[in-house]
């Protein structure tokens, strides 16, 4: 089926906790496996249909901000999913104390008990108000930078579409580019300092009624961290000062002398790898998105199905339009098994690491489609990176299709 034709229903929120209350009340009383098992499918299937239904929302309104229709659907969603959490966590509690725990850990694997006992961490009904107004400070935020219209030389840009300018090889223009879209933020730093502001106490507040000293222990556990702790990172840190930072300063280095300026740089000149130009991919979005089926076609059959599915299901929306959230990602509708990529294209290198990158975590979740629990199919934030970042690396033979002449130029500023 073709995103387009997905068709969005509103859940009713009432409904959705009877359901999930009634199979929680069913579960405590289940009397073998096999019964438990079902009821557990079943929660799978609703919880699939849930998010199928709020993903299509919020990815509609990501498509364009300006659309009043999903604008309320998404505030629907940031009042109701929280006030769900409520069920969802009765539900996780009573699998946690299931007698068949030991059943489902080993068809199913122990890490969704493992996760469980974290998520159980991060809520409590307390929250639900503070739960509900950081949702719409998010969107509040997505709105304003979306909603972003910057004059530049005879044209008016989005933040997304003004970027290949803040890469441009002219000193002067470049440096330009830079201080609009600088000018813009300053022109809406109260509203922005106020979105900031009330996000970092609301947090605090979380934090604070959980029982935690502030948001750091709960912002661990709201990730998903299952296997660190804030000491490991505060560890990892430290060699990366020691290891990574001297690797990258002479990295600047380099490209300081290649362009003629003092290191360090100012970030207009940060931009610049090449004093000729930074790697641009060639070809117009359509022939990016083609040379990317080529890739995943000759790379194996599974990558080559998984990218004509992205294609022919319109699952890839990836031009930058006016009133388009910024950014990308990749996300699923489990209802119809697909992944969906998020992007905005504007004639830079990151183009190519879109249908690189993103496709990378979206194969991952194609490839799991049908995997149960549905939660197994994103590993946590960083474990995901490996997908995306090791599909970016087995494009380099597909390399000179997407940059042509600046194929060797793209090899060393991705490798930098
Ligand atoms: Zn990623």
């Amino acid at each position: 089926m073709k995103f387009s034709e997905m068709t969005y229903t509103r859940l009713d929120a009432d409904e959705v906790k009877k359901e999930i209350a009634g199979l929680t009340e069913a579960l405590r009383s289940a009397r073998t496996y096999e019964e438990a098992r079902s009821l557990f499918l079943r929660k799978e299937e609703a919880e699939k249909h849930l998010t199928t239904q709020s993903t299509l929302a919020q990815i509609r309104h990501d498509i364009d901000t300006r659309d009043a229709f999903y604008d309320e659907e998404c505030r629907y969603w940031n009042r109701v999913m929280p006030e769900l959490e409520e069920y969802m966590q009765d539900w996780t509690r009573s699998m946690l104390e299931s007698p068949f725990r030991g059943d489902f850990s080993s068809e199913f694997g122990d890490l969704m008990f493992v996760n469980a006992e974290i998520a159980l961490k991060t809520f409590s009904p307390a929250i639900i108000p503070e739960l509900q107004k950081e949702n719409d400070l998010v969107l509040d935020y997505d709105k304003l930078i979306a909603s972003a219209q910057i004059p530049f030389e005879d044209g008016v840009y989005t933040l997304s579409q003004l970027s290949p300018f803040k890469n441009d090889a002219d000193d002067a223009r470049r440096l330009a580019a830079w201080k609009a879209e600088g000018a813009w933020y300053k022109e809406h730093q109260d509203e922005l300092d106020r979105i900031y502001d009330e996000l970092v106490r609301l947090r605090d507040a979380m934090g604070r009624k959980l029982g935690y000293d502030g948001y750091t222990e709960l912002g661990y556990y709201r990730m998903g961290r299952n296997c660190y702790t804030a000491a490991d990172v505060e560890r990892f840190r430290s060699v990366v000062r020691e290891y990574l930072v001297p690797l990258a300063a002479d990295i600047y280095k380099e490209q300081a002398k290649r362009l003629g300026k003092e290191y360090p740089m100012s970030f207009a000149d940060n931009a610049l790898t090449f004093r000729s130009g930074n790697a641009r991919p060639k070809g117009t979005a359509e022939e990016i998105l083609a040379h990317g089926q080529r890739f995943y076609s000759e790379l194996s059959p599974e990558t080559g199905e998984f990218f004509s599915v992205m294609r022919g299901g319109e699952l890839m929306d990836v031009l930058s339009t006016e009133g388009k959230s910024g950014g990308g990602y990749c996300t699923a509708l489990p209802d119809y098994n697909v992944p969906f990529i998020f992007a905005n294209f504007n004639g830079t290198q990151g183009d190519v690491e879109v249908v690189t990158h993103e496709a990378g975590h979206s194969f991952a979740a194609w490839l799991n489609r049908s995997r149960v629990p549905m939660e197994y199919v994103w590993p946590s934030m960083e474990a995901c990176e490996v997908h995306s970042m090791s599909m970016e690396f087995m494009a380099w033979p597909w390399a000179e299709g997407f940059f042509g002449n600046d194929t060797r130029k793209f090899l060393y500023s991705h490798l930098a």
